[in-house]
């Protein structure tokens, strides 16, 4: 059994690589951030487990960090912890170089300083790309290691300062310390602000609304709400650019390729991606037919203040080296990734016998 330390064991990734690693016998100790409400929501299910230890700390903090390498043996280190929405980014780019630039820092230093047999890694991001892409010889754009970082928010530039401090590490310190270098994934624990979960929550909410008129015939008069005929109103899915393209795959595909670099026999840089590109308007597509049978197009709102300082246009992956070399390669395809994010909501709803819930969708996309 060996013993992991995971941080942002809340979040999405975090989650399920917790899951993952129970599941195989290994010992965890999760960073979990003091806050004011619950946020060990995605992991309640395993909270009682006897390998799982929970350690209320913050990556920001050094002195922290380093006690908790002191007080436990680490064998492997997995860094999810982030401020990981890219249009936040801009509303707050200290606290974002803080959390996903300085805190990879200390985590480096202090496994040089009191731990360097640690294993480490930390997720970077396709955002590092910003527009730039290659093309191949079909004439099709992609990203992979040898395309140029042009990042194009905070959040960007903050993942590629500390994608870079890994290479340095590695390269100065003889450290096992690499980076998954991640495309887009999503999955039923993504959280609700992003623009996938925010469409697949709206759906839920609005089928379940339906439902519960009596007389249920729709009237669409309103630039802001779908009106029924008996008066009732519900708010329409205010969105951002629906035309920019992802490389959208499922987040247990990628605990899975970050838990097999960090059983490599070196540590290496690896792109995690499907390799196929969609755009955010493919995934309303996809969804509003899949749970409404219906075009998207009559419910949804374009908002410019949903929309970045500067947009990121294309991004898809080429993760023939992690194939080739570990053996990955992704289990879901985007319509199947699609529909699960919507069963996965729509079942929840169901669960629950509360009325329609829509004031629980963030404002923000
Ligand atoms: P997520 O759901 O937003 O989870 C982030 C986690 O980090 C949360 O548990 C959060 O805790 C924790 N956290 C935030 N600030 C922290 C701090 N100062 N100290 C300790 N923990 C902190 O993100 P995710 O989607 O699982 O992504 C995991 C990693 O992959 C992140 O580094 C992200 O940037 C990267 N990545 C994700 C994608 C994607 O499409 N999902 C793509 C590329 C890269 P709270 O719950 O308390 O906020």
């Amino acid at each position: 059994m060996s013993n992991w330390f995971i941080t942002g064991i809340g979040g999405m990734d975090g989650s399920h690589l917790c899951d993952w690693l129970l599941d195989k016998g290994e010992n965890i100790l999760g960073l979990i951030r003091r806050t004011s409400t619950d946020n060990t929501q995605r992991i309640k299910h395993v909270l009682d487990h006897s390998n799982l230890t929970l350690i209320e700390g913050d990556i920001t903090d050094s002195g922290c960090i380093n006690n908790i390498f002191q007080d436990n043996k680490i064998d492997f280190c997995v860094n999810l912890g982030a401020q990981s929405h890219v249009q936040t980014s801009f509303d707050v780019p200290a606290f974002t170089f803080d959390v996903n630039t300085k805190g990879v820092l200390y985590l480096l230093e202090t496994i040089r300083l009191f731990s360097p047999r640690t294993r480490f890694l930390t997720a970077s991001s396709s955002e590092q790309w910003g527009n730039n892409y290659s093309v191949d010889k079909n004439g099709e754009k992609y990203q992979d290691l040898n395309t140029p970082w042009a990042p194009r928010s905070p959040y960007g530039v903050s993942k590629l300062a500390s994608y870079e401090l890994v290479r340095v590490y590695r390269e100065s310190y003889n450290l096992f310390a690499c980076c998954s270098v991640c495309h887009n994934h999503d999955g039923p624990r993504r959280g609700s602000l992003f623009v996938s979960r925010k469409i697949t929550l709206w759906l839920a909410s609005y089928q379940q609304w339906k439902k519960e008129q009596n007389d249920f015939t729709l009237v669409f008069d309103d630039e802001d709400y779908i009106f029924c005929r008996n008066g009732n109103r519900f708010a329409k899915l205010r969105l951002g650019n629906i035309y920019s393209k992802r490389d959208f795959g499922f987040s247990i595909d990628y605990i899975r390729a970050m838990y097999l670099m960090l059983k490599n026999n070196k540590p290496k840089d690896y792109v995690v991606s499907t390799d196929v590109a969609h755009s955010v308007k493919e995934f309303l597509g996809e969804a509003f037919n899949y749970v409404l049978n219906d075009d998207y197009k009559q419910y949804i709102i374009i908002d410019k203040a949903f929309f970045r300082p500067s947009e990121v246009d294309y991004l898809r992956g080429k993760s023939n080296e992690l194939r080739k070399d570990l053996g990955w390669a992704p289990t879901i395809d985007f319509k199947s990734l699609v529909r699960l994010m919507c069963d996965s909501d729509i079942e929840a709803l169901n669960e629950k016998e509360t009325p329609n819930r829509q004031e629980k969708i963030p404002e923000k996309v």
